[in-house]
């Protein structure tokens, strides 16, 4: 009986000496924290790691950089060596031999643009160079000339070869722009290298498309802050939870320029030809996947309050975070316990 008593005793004490050792490992594989900021695919990424190890995260962050670079070099239309670029320069001539990764992306784009209506579409690039809206000559096009490039803009051109790895435009002068769903990818890819890499906790912010690894430190969700589409970067509206998870917002105000006291935007309705206008001006989207949540807020932003607001409560898994011009903000079903609006001059509608 002492003995069985002396041998729990022991147990218990050895069981104790276990936990405190796991519980300081945990605290202590946490302890370092690194941030790597560099300027890519136009815009500024931002990475936060914490780890165990100063050396080996910066090596893994090495990793996830170097991807992003190799995504740009690929899919950027001001590279003229990208793959896009080929398959541009080609538009009604041939189909061009591109990686399997090129074909995902594309695919996923006419995923995107099927099930927007076309609200969505990657062949828009003739029109993005034709306004060139985030470049020093940003104007007003002439009305006959965006008319002539807007019969360019049909994603139903884009022909996909699986078996051979091929993309065609099969009109002269169609261009494809990834713009809006690229920088997704780029972001899912730094996350699964990361990860791959063994990092539990990080925050990854591509201007403005963020994404977490984890929770953080201690065990509660990442809140991310919803951009005020009416202010500088940087001030909020409200603040979501997110776990593992990632938020895109697209909206008016990210890149503009403004002629005759008119703001022109860079989302741009395949409709029109001008810059998308319907009531709305930023769409948020949460979701796994950074890809599906950069390509939804374009394709929300495009379809405007009552169709896009149909289609991501329609989406499982899948949150929106719906802005209009008159300060009215509308959370999708998912989304309405957990949002925290912070800013008292946007009013939060039911619907
Ligand atoms: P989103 O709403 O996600 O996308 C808007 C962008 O998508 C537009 O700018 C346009 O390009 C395109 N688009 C507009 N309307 C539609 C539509 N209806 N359907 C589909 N697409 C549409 N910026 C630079 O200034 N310099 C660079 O060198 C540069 N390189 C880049 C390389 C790559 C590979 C990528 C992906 C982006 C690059 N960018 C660069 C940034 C790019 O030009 C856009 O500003 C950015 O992708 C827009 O992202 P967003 O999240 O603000 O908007
Ligand atoms: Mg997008």
């Amino acid at each position: 009986m002492i003995t069985d008593k002396k041998g729990f005793i022991k147990r218990f004490i050895l069981y104790l000496l276990m936990l405190l050792y796991i519980t300081a490992g945990c605290t202590q594989s946490k302890s370092v924290f690194v941030e790597q900021q560099e300027y890519m695919l136009g815009t500024i990424i931002q990475v936060k790691v914490y780890g165990s190890s100063k050396k080996k995260i910066k090596e893994s962050l090495e990793k996830a950089f170097r991807r992003v670079e190799e995504i740009e070099k690929k899919f950027s239309v001001r590279i003229p060596t990208s793959e896009i670029t080929e398959i541009n320069e080609q538009a009604g001539r041939s189909p061009v031999k591109v990686d399997q990764e090129t074909i995902y992306l594309l695919e996923r784009s006419l995923y995107f643009s099927d099930l927007s209506k076309g609200a969505f579409d990657p062949t828009i690039g003739s029109l993005v160079k034709l306004w060139g809206i985030g470049t020093e000559s940003a104007q007003v096009p002439d009305k006959n000339i965006l008319q002539q490039k807007l019969r360019t803009v049909n994603y139903k051109d884009l022909t996909l070869d699986i078996s051979q790895s091929t993309a065609y435009l099969t009109q002269i002068d169609q261009q494809l722009d990834l713009g809006a769903i690229a920088k997704g990818y780029a972001a899912d890819e730094m996350k699964r290298i990361l990860k791959e890499e063994g990092i539990e906790t990080a925050f990854l912010n591509l201007g403005g498309n963020v994404l977490t690894i984890g929770n953080k430190l201690d065990g509660s969700p990442w809140k991310v802050g919803v951009q005020n589409p009416l202010t500088e970067r940087g001030e909020y509206i409200g603040i979501v939870p997110i776990q593992d998870e990632a938020i895109v917002s697209s909206g008016n105000y990210e890149r503009f320029f403004e002629q005759n006291g008119v703001r022109y935007h860079h989302i741009l309705d395949p409709q029109t030809g001008y810059p998308s206008e319907n009531g709305l001006i930023s769409t948020t989207i949460i979701t796994k996947a950074s890809i599906d949540a950069d390509a939804l807020s374009t394709s929300a932003y495009v379809m405007g309050l009552k169709d896009g607001f149909a289609l991501i409560e329609s989406l499982p898994n899948v949150e929106g975070i719906f802005i209009t011009s008159e300060k009215k903000i509308f959370v999708t079903s998912g989304l309405k316990a957990s949002f925290h609006l912070t800013n008292e001059e946007f009013s939060y509608e039911k619907r």
